[in-house]
């Protein structure tokens, strides 16, 4: 049997029409964008300009102030450190939360080393930042502001367009990375004045190994330093031959997101509220952690006292759940974002992750729900 996947927060599973999109430029139209001819590069420049105009769609920006990349992971690097690089030394200070990706964090301690302050919000129980904190964080010295839309394990929800407000009245640059969010739930930079934004195309039904940085402006005298220098793609920023295939697919993928968002939104809230609630009905001594209300609409971070995470995942093989992020490289560390909540370590230490996914069904969710309940109380029982 084909384990039931609820680990949608790590990758998603392509969509066949993405694929089907891409596949022409694995095959026949395999040119550089850069080459004159108009049956080689013009065919693919005009792919690489659709999938631009896809992506602005997805987040209502100008397809100029988009940058592809390969991923969040490149995404929050290039605007943490390009725009460290190229702001003046009296300018030394950066603002991020504790539960950020290790993609923002490990910029920000790279910055640290080397003489910058970098101040770390702490977050409530719930896993939100206060913006009242955030306000009193800030100094003349502060360049950059980054702050997540929606958290990858617990899905917890900042208040970004406070955020965006606050960082604007005080002429700071506020980045977002949005990895987790894009595509799930609606995003709209000219309601949320970030000055940055970051997406990532496999959480999306998408491909790996492409993504993009919205950069305010991008048109205008950009601020941003390269990380990668070369052939001066990108407007400069990015350097390299466009990874076309992957480009077209993310276009695909950020149109289809366009028009289902509120359907896979509705969709993956209903699952996951099903899920929740079988697992109450049924079972003692458990609890979510983070928000209950200000939450990405498909992730549900649970608590199951008494046992502990990996023995559980053991018993549950049918199904594909995480204990936290996937993102670490044989990292067994306990989750920098649970304990952040102030939770216990043997809070940390029984708690799964489960990510819905617009292909799950209702009946495999309350089967997951049932082969969940049953090894809680096979490991209890055998505690
Ligand atoms: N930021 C967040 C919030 C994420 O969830 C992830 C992926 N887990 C990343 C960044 C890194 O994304 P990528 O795999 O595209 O590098």
């Amino acid at each position: 049997m084909k384990p039931i996947y609820l680990d949608h927060c790590s990758t998603t599973p392509i969509d066949p029409s993405v694929l089907d999109a891409m596949l022409p430029f694995l095959r026949e139209s395999f040119g550089n964008p850069g080459t004159p001819h108009e049956l080689v590069g013009g065919v693919v420049q005009r792919a690489v300009r659709e999938a631009r105009e896809a992506v602005a769609e997805l987040i209502n920006c100008r397809a100029n102030e988009l940058v592809w990349t390969s991923g969040a992971t490149e995404s929050n690097n290039l605007a943490i450190l390009g725009l460290a690089e190229s702001v003046p030394p009296a300018k030394r200070h950066v603002i991020t939360q504790v539960t950020e990706h290790s993609s923002v964090l490990e910029p920000c301690r790279y910055l640290q080393e080397r003489g910058w302050a970098v101040t770390y919000l702490p977050v409530d129980c719930f896993g939100q930042i206060n913006v009242d904190e955030l306000t009193e964080a800030i100094n003349d010295a502060t360049a950059i502001v980054s702050v997540m839309w929606g958290n990858n394990e617990i899905g917890t929800l900042q208040p970004v367009k406070e955020i965006a407000a606050v960082c604007a009245g005080r002429g700071v640059a506020f980045h977002c990375d949005a990895a987790q969010a894009g595509g799930k739930v609606p995003i709209d930079v000219e309601d949320v004045a970030v000055s940055m934004l970051t997406l990532s195309a496999h959480k999306f039904y998408g491909p790996k190994g492409v993504g993009a940085l919205f950069i305010r402006d991008l048109t205008k005298k950009t601020p941003l330093s390269a990380r990668v220098f070369g052939g001066g793609q990108e407007k400069g920023v990015r350097a390299g031959t466009l990874n076309v295939p992957c480009i077209v697919g993310m276009g695909a993928a950020s149109s289809l997101a366009s028009s289902n968002i509120d359907a896979w939104s509705r969709h993956t809230h209903h699952l996951r509220r099903h899920f929740e609630a079988a697992l109450f009905e049924r079972l003692k001594d458990i609890s979510v952690n983070g928000s209950q209300h200000d939450r990405l609409p498909h992730i549900s971070n649970i608590a199951f006292f008494d046992t502990e995470n990996e023995g559980l995942l053991t018993m549950l093989h049918e199904l594909v759940a995480s204990t936290g992020s996937a993102c670490h490289v044989a990292d067994f560390a306990p989750s920098h974002v649970l304990e952040a909540l102030s939770l216990s370590r043997p809070t940390v230490d029984c708690s799964l992750r489960f990510g819905f996914g617009k292909d799950n069904t209702t009946e495999e969710v309350a089967l997951a729900a049932d082969l969940t309940v049953a090894a809680v109380n096979r490991y209890r029982a055998e505690a």
